[in-house]
């Protein structure tokens, strides 16, 4: 067992008071929510806690991603009054998919001196489809694009992680997909430079939640009453982008119904690059194949407010008063 390691009441985990930062990667999901609870649970003083957010879309216009989550991730911080700082791929998404004989966008990442932008000047590429529904990231480009690499970009590019010990924590879980079961619970982060002559700093990768069930994650989110991202509640079990690649047919369904004008974009890409996203069938096909939920039906307030800007509305509340969303335990369609 590594000296970083101890034994907790129920897995291993790293002796969390060695650590100078406490990287929280998060989209706001009820996993990477319930991570945060685990680690308060811990007692680790919030001022070494910091919540930092990938905006799959790039501050653009919304495309795959609910518009709503960058302000629930806002609001959730400041509930819990933890420094944010939010990263992207300049034209997030929709630019990296039209890439035609170019390089990937510059990545810009919010720091507590400023903005850094950083990158653009790589190989010239073309991509023109969509990502691929794979456990490869070398074709479903968007997590590594998008997320892994925006996230990694933003700790080597900032010196003071340098010298440090620094954990980042993120919120996979073993139950979600057999390549998330292979994954490590701890291990060093893809930016650890330990032990090297020029600027070395110390990273590690926690998942935390690793081997939780879902019963587990809602608890967590239950006892300190955190109201989770309203696409639980309109019968979403993963949160994911809103648009993910890996949406099942109930889920283009729904979104068919709830943003129309979004569900043609993606439909009109797929005929325009003449593949689709998922290999077997159109996201209309799908869509057709689907039923919508009837959850979403239900709670026009909630599509509002999961399609705007803006949250407005108390993150914690009293845990007495909290009820499981109604997708909660349901179809488990995300990212593998
Ligand atoms: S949530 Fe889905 S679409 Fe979004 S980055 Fe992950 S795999 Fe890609």
């Amino acid at each position: 067992m590594s000296a970083a390691l101890l034994r907790g009441a129920t897995a291993l985990v790293p002796e969390l008071r060695s650590y100078d930062h406490i990287i929280l990667f998060t989209s706001g999901g009820k996993d990477a929510t319930a991570c945060l609870v685990e680690l308060l649970e811990r007692s680790v003083p919030p001022a070494r806690i910091e919540m930092h957010h990938h905006e799959v879309d790039g501050r653009g216009g919304a495309f795959m991603d609910w518009p709503v989550t960058g302000a629930y991730v806002a609001a959730q911080a400041a509930a819990f009054g933890l420094p944010l700082y939010r990263s992207w791929r300049e034209g997030g998404f929709e630019r990296e998919m039209l890439r035609q004989d170019a390089p990937t966008a510059p990545i810009l990442f919010e720091t507590p001196h400023g903005l850094v932008r950083t990158g653009g000047a790589g190989p010239r590429n073309t991509r023109l489809l969509f990502p691929q529904t794979s456990a490869d990231l070398s074709v479903r480009w968007c997590s590594a694009a998008l997320k892994i690499g925006i996230g990694a970009a933003a700790i080597t590019g900032q010196d003071r992680f340098l010298g440090r010990r620094t954990l980042v924590v993120t919120g996979e879980r073993a139950q979600e997909s057999p390549a998330r079961a292979r994954y490590a619970t701890f291990e060093p982060h893809r930016t650890d430079t330990r032990g090297g002559s020029r600027r070395s700093r110390h990273v590690d990768h926690w998942r935390p939640v690793h081997g939780w069930d879902e019963v587990r994650v809602w608890d967590a989110l239950r006892r300190h009453g955190v109201r989770p991202h309203p696409a639980y509640e309109l019968g979403w079990s993963r949160l994911s982008c809103m648009a993910c690649i890996f949406r099942s047919a109930s889920q283009w369904a729904t979104i068919r119904l709830i943003a129309p004008v979004l569900f043609e974009r993606i439909a009109a890409y797929e005929a325009r690059f003449g593949r689709t996203i998922q290999r077997a069938r159109s996201v209309r096909a799908l869509a057709d194949l689907g039923r919508p939920y009837p959850a979403a039906l239900a709670r026009p307030d909630l599509v509002s407010l999961a399609l705007g800007a803006v949250w407005d509305r108390p993150i914690l509340g009293p845990p007495a008063d909290w009820t499981h969303p109604a997708g909660a335990f349901g179809e488990a369609a995300g990212p593998t």
